[in-house]
């Protein structure tokens, strides 16, 4: 049943019976007062117009005075008949009454009339006790009634009294309990109300929404967990390693190619602190390291390689470091979630490099004999123990002089550049003068500089300090930026070779009134093999790269300031002895 209908059903029926105890009570009280209403117009007045008539007859002698009282109270009593019987002895009250009227001497009527007043009067008090038992019956069928119906009200009211709060207020509590349990996302929750009423209709659409909530969210939580599993197996299959970290380096996945090269346990390595991990696993520090500029993110990062020994065998790797960040539901700003550290697998290039200096190496090494050999002849040829040549003759050994040198000095080039690749640069480093570098560079230029009639402006301190240096490979580098110069200027210009004290030690600079260097290329003109688009071919792209390698593994630093068409400074530094 609806509690609509229980409610209207319970306070209709307590309703109906406070109406029916009200008309119940009203009935009684009515006929009660009817019942008294009758004794009190119907024999109570008979009875007073009997003691009139008694007091009347009893003075009828002293005057006529009482004889009119006597037939006005008879005329009221007339009018009064309302018991069976009285209106018989009414009539012999006044046919008695009459023949004493006509001899008021006859001693018998006055007994006959008074016999007659009491036979009235006992008529009327039967009659009285008649209707007061009456009168009791219906106090009693009252009492009776109106106890029952009112413990009826009672009952019903105190069964509205007792059961309504609970049938309203329980399933309200459980409804509520039951809102929140899915609020806290717990789907699994049911309304359990039996019945057909309005709660069990509200458990019923309760429950369908909790189940379709319970579905959505398993068809959700399933699809989830197919798509990380498809992603982890994805990562999986990567033959590169990578490995995630959340934004607070704690490593969220690790691909089996990442777990192989660390070599730690996947239990060990999954949900630990990286930088904890870090302390104890030189792989993991050099991993998680991020160095200025090699980060992914920085364009031209020059990406040093990691060589990594697992799995029986030396690997190289190229690692990347690739920051997340996400858009929050609801939010604008991006947030930083972890980082993708991705290792590519270099190792067939490395190989392949190695080759390459090998044979660079080997090829270098192979021609300079011959070459020394010819220049060897060359000046034999020169010497003129071999007789007298002609000026054609002298022309073309001089251009075979030019050839061979650059032949020299491309193998000496690449001979230096296979021992910085192979990290087998001997450095012969020692206190040296800067003027010495000075000398020796300056004096194997001088050739060149004349032929171009350029100018040399020497601007070099006086006192200079000694230098930590290797003297060859220092002054190979002054020689190169000269050479450079000189190639890059123009006929009767100047260079400008200067030295000047620094707080570390000395800094040596060549500067040009050449074509200068577009600030595109500033950087790049000393990675190997670079040559400016457009500029002479004769070189080899070396010299710069071999220039830097040659001075950082000094302790020293290089760089170049130039613009276009305002010449170009190259200098270094080396620190004092
Ligand atoms: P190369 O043997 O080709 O000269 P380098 O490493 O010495 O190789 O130089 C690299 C490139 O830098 C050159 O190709 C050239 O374009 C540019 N460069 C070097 N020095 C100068 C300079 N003084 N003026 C202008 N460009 C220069």
């Amino acid at each position: 049943m609806k509690i609509k209908t229980k409610l209207r059903l319970g306070l209709g029926v307590l309703f109906l019976m406070i109406l029916a105890l009200s008309v119940i009570a009203a009935g009684y009280i009515y006929t009660l007062k009817e019942d008294t209403e009758n004794i009190l117009q119907d024999n109570y007045k008979t009875l007073d117009y009997s003691r009139s008539m008694f007091l009347a007859l009893d003075q009828i002698h002293q005057g006529p005075e009482a004889g009119a009282r006597f037939e006005q109270n008879l005329k009221e009593q007339r009018s009064n008949v309302t018991e069976p019987g009285e209106g018989e002895v009414t009539n012999k009250i006044a046919g008695h009454y009459d023949s004493l009227k006509k001899d008021l001497n006859n001693p018998q009527m006055p007994v006959l009339i008074r016999n007659d007043l009491a036979e009235l009067t006992r008529v009327n008090m039967e009659a009285i006790r008649a209707k007061s038992d009456k009168a009791l019956d219906t106090v009693h069928s009252a009492f009776i009634w109106i106890a029952l119906t009112g413990t009826v009200c009672f009952l019903i009211a105190l069964t509205l009294l007792v059961n309504l709060p609970g049938n309203v207020g329980n399933p309200i509590r459980e409804l509520t309990e039951s809102i929140r349990a899915i609020a806290a996302k717990n789907y699994a929750e049911r309304l359990h109300f039996s019945g057909k009423d309005e709660f069990g209709e509200l458990a019923s659409s309760f429950n369908t929404m909790a189940e379709k909530l319970e579905e959505y969210d398993n068809s959700n939580l399933s699809q989830i967990l197919v798509e990380k599993k498809r992603i982890e197996a994805l990562i999986n299959n990567m033959h590169e390693p990578v490995i995630g970290l959340d934004e607070n380096k704690k490593v969220l996945f690790a691909n089996e190619e990442a777990v192989k090269i660390t070599g730690i346990a996947v239990s060990d390595l999954l949900g630990k602190s990286a930088i904890e991990l870090a302390e104890q696993n030189d792989l993991i520090r050099a991993l998680i390291e991020e160095k200025e500029g090699l980060h992914a993110n920085s364009a031209n990062a020059a990406v040093p390689s990691l060589k990594i020994y697992a799995d029986n065998k030396e690997s190289y790797f190229e690692k990347e470091i690739v920051d997340i960040t996400i858009v929050p539901t609801g939010e604008r700003l991006k947030k930083f979630i972890g980082q993708v550290i991705l290792l590519k697998n270099i190792t067939p290039f490395k190989e392949l490099d190695f080759a390459k200096t090998n044979f660079i190496a080997t090829v270098s090494h192979e021609l300079k004999t011959p070459i020394a050999s010819i220049k060897m002849s060359l000046q034999l040829l020169e010497s003129q123990h071999t007789g007298d040549l002609n000026e054609e003759q002298k022309q073309l050994m001089s251009s075979i002089k030019e050839d061979s040198d650059r032949l020299l000095k491309i193998t000496g080039e690449l001979l230096n550049m296979s021992q910085v690749e192979t990290g087998n640069i001997q450095l012969n480093i020692q206190s040296s003068s800067p003027y010495a570098i000075l000398k020796y560079a300056v004096d194997a230029v001088k050739t060149p500089i004349e032929q171009k009639r350029i100018e040399l402006v020497v601007q070099a301190e006086h006192q200079l300090a000694d230098v930590k240096a290797d003297m060859e490979k220092t002054a190979w580098v002054l020689i190169n930026f000269l050479t450079n110069a000189v190639r890059y200027s123009q006929e009767d210009s100047k260079i400008h070779i200067q030295l000047t004290p620094t707080q570390q030690g000395v800094k040596f600079l060549v500067r040009d009134e050449g074509k200068g260097i577009d600030s595109r290329y500033r950087t790049k003109i000393f990675d190997r093999y670079f040559q400016v688009p457009g500029s002479s071919k004769t070189g080899t792209g070396l010299g710069l790269a071999i220039s830097k390698e040659f001075i950082e593994a000094q302790g020293g630093s290089i760089g170049v300031t130039s613009e276009i068409g305002m010449g170009s400074s190259f200098y270094f530094e080396l620190a004092s002895a």
